[in-house]
């Protein structure tokens, strides 16, 4: 599949062995990396699967630690998020960086539907979250249509009732919002038809068994089904061979997919690169 030239957590990093001090250390070293430019973004397409064209991407943040190397995002963000509102300033960052990017796409002529950002559940029903982005919005001159927040089931789950009235003010003014890795955390199915949401995103654990097991592929199809019933736009991630991608191409409800069979997370300029060759 495609690959990337910009290295992937090249340095191991085991988060078996980190301790409180190494956690404290991540929070404290995470304030010098917003300003010292050890952030940056990568970028995974998402592609309709009857058509193979572009849809949107998902932004995903990528840290280069100067002494741990490239710390994943599954390690240091869990922890940041733990310690307090540092993740909102990271998120805010993030959300400032994608505006920025957005407006240099359009500029250049690159087509693409929208852009998603991971909002940490913490952060989700904050009314400094909904000021930021409309602040970012205006001040980068970016419709808020090119904007999908994905959030997880788990952050929605722990307070649904103020997490669907910031849903809803979000939508009011024209973004779409995922529910993300949708199927990992419990009764799914009944908070699908509470939420305001858009988009479903199915976790990739669905897809991994639907080559070797009949059930799995049942399972993932009455999903999307269901999904599809709802009015939702629905992404699959995590796809990775062609026989998965088969597999959910044989599909009517023709969902979105995102996975390495397609494309991994891609610098800018990788991604420009690559939108080039499709045409
Ligand atoms: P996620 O939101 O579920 O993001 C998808 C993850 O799956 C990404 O890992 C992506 O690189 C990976 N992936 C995509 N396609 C495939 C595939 O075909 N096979 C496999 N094995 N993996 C695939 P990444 O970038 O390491 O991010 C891990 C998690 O860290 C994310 O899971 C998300 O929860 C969090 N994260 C990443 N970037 C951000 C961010 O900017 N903000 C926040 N709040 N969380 C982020
Ligand atoms: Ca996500
Ligand atoms: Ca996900
Ligand atoms: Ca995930």
């Amino acid at each position: 599949y495609p690959s990337s030239n910009y290295i992937e957590n090249v340095i191991e990093f085991d988060p078996k062995i980190h301790t409180y001090n190494m956690d404290r250390q991540i929070v404290e070293d995470l304030e010098k990396a917003m300003v010292n430019n050890e952030l940056f973004l990568v970028y995974q397409p998402k592609v309709q699967s009857h058509s193979r064209k572009i849809s949107g991407l998902e932004a995903l943040v990528r840290w280069k630690h100067p002494q741990n190397g490239m710390i994943p995002p599954g390690v240091f963000i869990p922890i940041v998020e733990a310690a307090g509102n540092k993740v909102f300033d990271l998120t805010d960052w993030i959300i400032e960086h994608v505006c920025i990017q957005i407006s240099q796409w359009l500029e250049e002529g690159i087509e693409f539907e929208q852009v998603s950002i991971n909002i940490p559940g913490s952060y989700i029903t904050s009314t400094r979250l909904y000021e930021v982005i409309n602040t970012n919005l205006d001040k980068y001159n970016v419709d808020s249509s090119y904007i999908e927040l994905e959030i997880t089931e788990t952050s929605v789950v722990y307070d649904i009732k103020h997490a669907i009235t910031a849903i809803n003010r979000f939508r009011e003014i024209g973004l779409s919002v995922a529910l993300d890795d949708f199927g990992t955390g419990l009764s799914s199915l009944s908070y699908l038809k509470r939420m305001p949401i858009s988009t479903i995103k199915i976790d990739k654990s669905f897809v991994d068994g639907i080559s070797n097991s009949e059930k799995d592929s049942a399972v993932l199809k009455s999903i999307i089904t269901l999904s599809d019933s709802l009015n939702l736009k629905i992404v699959i991630e995590g796809v990775e061979t062609e026989e998965q991608y088969n597999f959910i191409y044989s599909m009517e409800e023709a969902p979105l997919i995102q996975g390495y069979y397609f494309s991994r997370p891609l610098t800018s300029d990788e991604f420009i690169n690559w939108a080039k060759e499709r045409k």
